[in-house]
């Protein structure tokens, strides 16, 4: 008989738990994954333990592996200083991409796997090319490839909503840190 062909690995870098549904459901089928979790830029302790408790019950539900980063808010601090007043796309978010994707990109080494990639582009917000560059940058030195996907693509962020309803998931209603919130705020004014 012959023998199944073993999958490549891949990390998954998660933002939140209802972006990861759409993103896993997609990549699943061709990669053997492993998600991994790492979010300084969320606005305060209790924010990024409530995202990471359903980013945790989550990859239960999906029967999938969660690997877990700390939260180091002030080294999100540190690389967003200067850009608090940047709008959400500007360079705070490419700073704080750099940031997420380097820290994921060294636990993919560490996991002695070579691909990854980001839930990050399922957002509307963010495009392909501004995480593609972030990426490079991050991962330079690093024996570990970034996979370009664009997963807002093909129905991805309404798939996402769809997938969080099912799984009964909290869904922020801003990105992460803090003027992100308030843009969301000054929004709905
Ligand atoms: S808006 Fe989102 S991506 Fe941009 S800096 Fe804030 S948390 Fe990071």
């Amino acid at each position: 008989m012959p023998q199944e062909q073993a999958r490549v690995r891949l990390l998954l870098h998660v933002c939140c738990a209802p972006c990861s549904t759409a993103c896993l459901e997609r990549l699943r089928a061709e990669f053997e994954v492993v998600l991994f979790w790492y979010n300084p830029n969320l606005t305060d302790r209790d924010e990024h333990d409530r995202r990471l408790a359903e980013a945790r019950r989550y990859a239960q539900s999906a029967g999938v592996e969660l690997l877990e980063g700390p939260f180091e808010d002030a080294r999100w601090r540190t690389v967003a200083e200067g850009l608090m007043a940047e709008p959400e796309g500007g360079r705070r978010c490419d700073a704080c991409f750099r940031l997420r994707l380097r820290v994921a990109g060294e636990a993919a080494e560490a996991q002695g796997i070579g691909l990854l990639t980001t839930t990050l582009t399922l957002g509307p917000r963010k495009p392909l090319v501004k995480v593609a560059v972030a990426a490079a940058q991050a991962l330079a030195g690093l024996p570990v490839e970034y996979l370009p996907l664009d997963f807002k693509k093909q129905g991805g962020f309404d798939r996402s909503l769809q997938l969080s309803r099912e799984y009964g998931l909290y869904r922020q209603d801003f990105c992460g840190c803090e003027p992100s919130r308030r843009e969301r705020e000054e929004r709905r004014r």
